[in-house]
């Protein structure tokens, strides 16, 4: 067997290492063992799947800042007694970044919990501020929030962006608060979007749109692709009510600024309570005549401080008996995997409407979320209370494989499912604000 290390040349940011080794033997094991960032170009000794990944842990420690810490873009110095890049026959470096986004690769463990769920999807809340004070969201007085140098800096987000997606996570949807108060908002964007050659396929925002008319322009072109919006009313007088401030016609603005953008789907969260807004149900999905937009009905959930009551639950049976009564044709679409709404249409309609039944029938048994929160804890569960704090990890410069560990053995203490209704809401969880949805 023989054993020819030809050295390591950086691909994430144009400085990752790659270890080359392919076992004759144990060929399979050895090409797992890389997995994500890394390619196996070339021969080396025979290892063992865990000598291996020891291997790659070394390996990642030491280049550590090229994908954990370095700021988008930045290159590390490639050391040529380490890294004979010059001995390569072609341009290792972009060959590598090309194919590492499409080489077939067995999806990371670290990611994968102990139900078999593989983790693609990442919601990464900016910010706890919001410019609105949604009743469902937030109590009256407010939530205490962290003290801004708690909060994880531009550099961190792409950081554990940069480890995500090299482990796997194809989409990322920035959350709040509100994101478009974060003034970097675009910045990072921009970084996120130059990971797409890693991997990441979509990059989704989920905005109250108060300010999404203005800034979208500059979104898009920073690489924004996807857009929910929060709309609880279309009553101007009453978003006053449930949100406590104004703005209802720049939301309005904003729906009509997306669509004219090109955004498609452009989904819209309708948060149901009864006593609120549940006279308003056939009002959406008449907006949805002319407008190419998706509606989406979300069940009332407990969080702490929103004063859950569970006489304001509408269920999606309920709302949909309502619906059927006015639009006798609303038919049912086919669902795609991981999809957390139930789709549905009126032949005809421009746009179409749908239900997320977290509490009636939740969809945890094919959960792909994964949330950081703006203070830079992983949260594996929307409705679970267990968290690990990623952003002391990155300030303590934990090496990039004690952080996958880390992230690894949170992802495996995700539970099932939620707990159900009535016991979550006597849970302790954060107020969704601190959340990020
Ligand atoms: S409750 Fe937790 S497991 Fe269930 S869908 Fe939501 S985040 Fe996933």
């Amino acid at each position: 067997m023989s054993a020819v290390r030809q050295g390591p040349v950086c691909i994430a940011n144009t400085a990752l290492p790659v270890i080359r080794h392919v076992c004759h033997v144990h060929s399979q094991s050895a090409l797992n063992v890389p997995a994500r960032g890394f390619r196996v170009l070339g021969e080396r000794s025979c290892l063992s799947f865990q000598d291996a990944r020891l291997a790659v842990a070394s390996y990642k420690s030491k280049f550590r800042k090229c994908s954990t810490v370095a700021p988008a873009g930045a290159a590390l110095p490639i050391r040529q007694e380490e890294n004979p890049v010059s001995d390569l026959k072609v341009d290792v470096r972009q060959s590598a970044k090309e194919k590492v986004a499409t080489f077939d690769r067995p999806f990371s463990d670290f990611l994968t919990d102990t139900f078999g769920r593989q983790h693609r999807y990442l919601r990464i809340s900016l910010t706890e501020r919001c410019n609105l004070r949604c009743q469902y969201c937030m109590p009256e007085e407010g939530v205490s929030l962290s003290p801004r140098q708690n909060i994880l800096t531009t550099e961190e987000i792409l950081s554990l962006s940069r480890l995500f997606v090299a482990e796997g996570i194809n989409k990322i949807r920035l959350t709040g608060g509100e994101p478009l108060v974060r003034k970097d908002i675009i910045t990072i964007i921009d970084g996120l979007n130059r990971l797409r050659e890693l991997g990441l396929k979509h990059i989704g925002i989920t905005t109250n749109a108060v300010t999404l008319a203005r800034r979208l322009p500059d979104l898009q072109a920073a690489g924004l692709d996807q857009i929910n919006l929060s709309l609880d009313t279309l009553v101007p007088a009453k978003f006053e009510f449930i949100t406590r401030r104004r703005g209802f016609d720049k939301v309005m603005k904003g729906i009509d600024k997306a669509l004219e953008l090109g955004y498609d789907p452009m989904k819209i969260n309708c948060v149901v309570m009864r006593g609120m807004n549940e006279d308003e149900i056939c009002d959406f999905v008449d907006f949805t005549k002319d407008k190419k937009v998706d509606i989406r009905f979300i069940e009332y959930m407990p969080f702490g401080g929103n004063r859950w009551n569970t006489k304001k639950f509408v269920s999606y049976q309920e709302m949909l008996h309502m619906i059927h009564e006015r639009f006798p044709d609303l038919t049912r679409l086919s669902d795609r995997p991981n999809d957390t709404s139930k789709a549905y249409k009126v032949p005809g309609f421009a746009g179409q409407i749908g239900f997320i039944t977290s509490m009636s029938e939740h969809f945890c048994g094919t959960c792909n979320r994964l949330r950081l929160t703006a203070d830079g804890n992983l949260k594996v569960c929307l409705h679970g209370n267990a968290e690990v704090s990623l952003r002391d990890a990155l300030r303590e410069n934990m090496p990039e494989a004690e952080l996958l560990d880390v992230i690894g053995a949170a992802v495996k203490r995700k539970k099932k499912q939620h707990a159900g209704m009535t016991n979550l809401s006597q849970m302790e969880n954060r107020p969704m604000i601190l959340i990020g949805g």
